[in-house]
């Protein structure tokens, strides 16, 4: 006889113990599947080290701005294993609450490798063992894509190992011009290394509005760091003092460390999906509806493996909304419009609804306010860097569209602009607000000058 549950969780990343967890304190028995290690891609290799990491990388930023203040840092110095080895204490503290908060409410755990053998059978690969399913939730997020094969490609590594790495790399060059790429690229910039980033586009950051691109490009240039756009990497070579990388250029660089941040793929490869009809799309996603249901109606999927908008709070949310519809009688969706992001560079990008570009593509007339001066701490630090405001206003209903902000604190500041703006906040609403002086964020509330 094999066992039987109410709901299986393949995976026990953001999206899968938020499901796992709360079906469970609604009555269901649910077992959950985690091949690696539980808290998934953010907690373990995402989200959590790399703010880390960003983290450290700013206190080198501290240090050199303080002499402008008046004191003097005598003795300085970095020790990165320090670094790797508290991260991992962190990573393994938040693991071990991950497991204890499935556990809690009943959850039973499966330290290993699930797949789908039928549309309510699921089979464990380690033991072998079969268990039947009312609902299963595929909840496998997704690993770095490598692209094209290239000579020497073994050579690179991606998002995975950079979390590991034995020293801090003195030359690093990263493909990418994606969150990932530019994120990194900041944070071993400044910790100390010599960066080079190389995109095949023109610009950082497909998407993004285009006076955020092109002011974080600026403030990464000048940074230190050697952004080289129109290009690829061809071949990797290991060399004496460390690999050489050749460009489609005809170019050359000589590096410590390689490192790829070309996107992420599904994890859908040898899951059986396909073997029980599931719909998947090109790119392997699993295809799903407004409930996150497949075509198979006992599949569910959430998070990184729909490829929907891959970040944690998304995939937290739809397995809550998941667990809340099918398990709690309480059935909501979740709403992918005006989802705030930040992307962690330096200085740092929040946004909240559409680019200018996106604003007009959608016919909106737009009106268009904004600022970029020199934040307060940089008169004294001396640091070479603006802050950008941005308020993307559409002219028919005054409704502010999209707010974008580049600079200190700009995603603890896009935070709370996205509950303003997702309750229809108006320019004129943001004008009567009195403004927090004296501060960055006050200048969303003091734009009055329409920049077109
Ligand atoms: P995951 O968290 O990836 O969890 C899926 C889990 O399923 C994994 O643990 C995997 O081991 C397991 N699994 C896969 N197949 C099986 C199987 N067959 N059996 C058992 N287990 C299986 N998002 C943000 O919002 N903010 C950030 O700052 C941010 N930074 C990031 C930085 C990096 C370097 C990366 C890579 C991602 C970052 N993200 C960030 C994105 C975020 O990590 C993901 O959107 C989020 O983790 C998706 O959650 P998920 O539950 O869909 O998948
Ligand atoms: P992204 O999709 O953000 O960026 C991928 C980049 O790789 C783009 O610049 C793209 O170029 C480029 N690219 C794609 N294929 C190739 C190729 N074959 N050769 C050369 N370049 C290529 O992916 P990331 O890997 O950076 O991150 C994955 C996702 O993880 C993000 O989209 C985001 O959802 C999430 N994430 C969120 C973070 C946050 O919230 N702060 C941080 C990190 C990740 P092009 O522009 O030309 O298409």
């Amino acid at each position: 006889m094999s066992r039987s549950v109410d709901l299986f969780v393949i995976g026990g990343g953001s999206g899968g113990v938020r499901a796992g967890r709360i079906a469970a304190q609604h009555g269901a028995s649910v077992m959950l599947a985690e091949e690696y290690r539980l808290g998934g891609t953010c907690v373990i290799r995402g989200c959590v080290p790399k703010k880390l990491f960003v983290y450290a990388g700013r206190y080198a930023h501290d240090l050199e701005d303080m002499a402008g203040f008046g004191w003097t840092v005598e003795g300085k110095h970095f020790d990165w294993s320090t670094l790797i080895a508290r991260k991992d204490q962190e990573i393994a503290r938040l693991e071990g609450i991950y497991r204890r908060n499935l556990a809690a409410p009943g959850v039973e755990i499966v330290d290993g490798r699930a797949v789908v053998e039928g549309p309510n059978t699921i089979r464990l690969a380690g033991s072998g063992e079969v268990i039947e399913a009312r609902h299963i939730l595929v909840a496998t997020g997704a690993h770095p894509a490598l692209g094209p094969a290239i000579p020497g490609a073994d050579l690179a590594i991606t998002s995975n190992e950079a979390f590991h790495l034995p020293a801090l790399p003195r030359r690093i060059v990263i493909q990418g011009g994606g969150y990932i790429a530019v994120e990194f690229a900041c944070l071993f910039r400044s910790l100390g290394s010599e960066v080079s980033l190389v995109l095949r586009a023109d610009k950082i950051l497909r998407g993004f509005d285009e006076d955020v691109r092109a002011h974080v490009a600026e403030e990464m240039a000048h940074s230190g760091i050697h952004i080289l756009t129109g290009r690829t990497l061809t071949a990797i070579e290991r060399t004496e003092a460390g690999k050489r990388v050749a460009l489609s250029d005809g170019t050359a660089l000589e590096v410590d460390e390689v490192m790829l941040a070309i996107g992420r793929l599904p994890n859908t490869r040898g899951l059986g999906l396909e073997g029980v009809g599931v719909a998947l799309d090109k790119a392997g996603a699993v295809i799903v509806d407004a409930d996150g249901r497949t075509n198979v109606p006992s599949i569910y999927a959430v998070g990184d493996v729909t490829n929907r908008i891959n970040l944690t709070p998304v995939a937290i949310r739809e397995g809550h909304a998941f667990a809340d519809t099918v398990f709690g009688g309480k059935p909501w969706r979740v709403d992918h419009h005006l989802v705030a992001t930040a992307v962690f560079t330096e200085p740092e990008v929040g946004t909240v609804g559409l680019s200018e570009e996106a604003a007009r593509k959608a016919g909106h007339a737009v009106d268009i306010y904004k600022a970029q001066f020199r934040p307060l701490r940089a008169t004294l630090s001396g640091r070479q860097t603006r802050m950008l405001v941005k308020l993307v206003v559409d002219v028919a209903t005054d409704k502010v569209l999209g707010c974008h902000v580049v600079g200190e604190a700009a995603s603890e500041i896009i935070q709370m602009a996205a509950v303003a703006i997702g309750m229809g906040a108006t320019k004129a609403d943001f004008d009567r607000t009195v403004a927090v002086h004296p501060t960055g964020a006050e200048e969303l509330v003091t734009l009055r000058t329409k920049a077109s």
